[in-house]
């Protein structure tokens, strides 16, 4: 991971959330070449995924010294800092929209006084049920979360700096990432459940009839997309970062008990409410304009998560 082709170098690169799962990645990229700096409350995250070489800086994206205190004479900054949970965004629209909203927006002050580039982490989360597959980025935007809600006025504020103050910046609408240092836990995401399920000998638990089909990108290549930000001319636009694959959730049940080597059974339980059916990234614009492409495919990631 840490050899991903790049042209960034002689910077002062901000990672925040750069002791969380995407956020370490990136910092690990460009730790080599560059002075990189990762602002981080721990809430989520961990210290020991900030790489050797890197200044860790404990602090919230939300305080307004903290942020602008680490965001001094920054070149680059990838904002990752967000609450990532869609659960935890319904018991706490607020603090939601504090810390990803709010924040960003105050990002991208402090990035026009600093004259920095600003690449952050959108989410597909803002097309709230695809109205057709695979979405394009000009797919309308109903999110259905306070979590989305906030990720698209986060991703609107970037489009807008480069259009007002002409700030490069870039929104990047990750599909559903998964790799090294993916996180577990309660909140964790469907294919970290499975890998514990399959793990323990418990059921793997698919919800509903399984049909849901999702685009899963690997940690790896949402380095690269944000590698591509980094310098692309063609900034104030948000892109997808998805392979434009799918796999349906009850064959990836079947692929991580696989994996897992494990003897777990596969059971149907109650569907979620409100879960989206079907998710794929439309990946045109960002093959033509960003000039990313994903390169590690379902089966070759698969193994790279933590537990397979
Ligand atoms: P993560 O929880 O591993 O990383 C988030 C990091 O931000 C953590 O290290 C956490 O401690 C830190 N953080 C949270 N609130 C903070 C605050 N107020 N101040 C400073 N640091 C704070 O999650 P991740 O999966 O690496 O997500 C990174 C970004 O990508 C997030 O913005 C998330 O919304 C977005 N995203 C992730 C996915 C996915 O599938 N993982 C999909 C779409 C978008």
């Amino acid at each position: 991971m840490n050899d991903i082709d790049h042209d960034i170098a002689g910077q002062n690169v901000l990672v925040t959330g750069g002791a969380g799962f995407i956020g370490s990645h990136i910092a690990d990229a460009l730790v080599a070449d560059n002075d990189v700096t990762v602002l981080d409350d721990l809430s989520s995250g961990d210290r020991a995924n900030v790489p050797e070489g890197a200044t860790l800086r404990v602090g919230d994206v939300t305080d307004d010294a903290d942020r602008a205190s680490a965001m001094a004479d920054a070149d680059v900054v990838f904002h990752e800092a967000a609450v990532v949970s869609v659960s935890h965004s319904v018991d706490a629209p607020v603090e939601t929209n504090r810390t990803n909203a709010d924040a960003t927006l105050a990002l991208l002050e402090d990035a026009r006084r600093e004259d920095a580039r600003v690449v952050i982490a959108s989410s597909a989360a803002v097309y709230g049920h695809p109205e057709y597959v695979p979405i394009p980025e000009d797919h309308p935007t109903e999110p259905t979360s306070p979590y989305g809600i906030s990720k698209l006025t986060a991703d609107q504020y970037v489009r807008l700096y480069a259009e007002l103050y002409d700030l490069p910046t870039v929104a990047l609408r990750y599909f559903n990432a998964y790799g090294p240092r993916q996180a577990g836990g309660d909140y964790s995401a469907v294919i970290s459940t499975f890998v514990e399920q399959a793990l323990a000998g418990d059921p793997i638990t698919v919800n509903g009839d399984g049909g849901q089909t999702r685009d899963f990108v690997h940690v790896e290549d949402i380095v690269r997309a944000n590698l591509r930000a980094a310098t692309t001319d063609a900034v104030g636009e948000a892109y997808n970062v998805g392979t434009g694959d799918t796999v349906r959730i009850d064959e990836l049940a079947e692929l991580i008990r696989t994996a897992a080597d494990s003897d777990s059974p596969i059971r149907n339980v109650d569907g979620r409410p409100g879960d989206i059916r079907h998710s794929r990234a439309d990946t045109t614009a960002a093959r033509e304009r960003l000039g990313f492409e994903a390169t590690v495919a379902l089966g070759d990631g698969l193994p790279t998560v933590p537990g397979l």
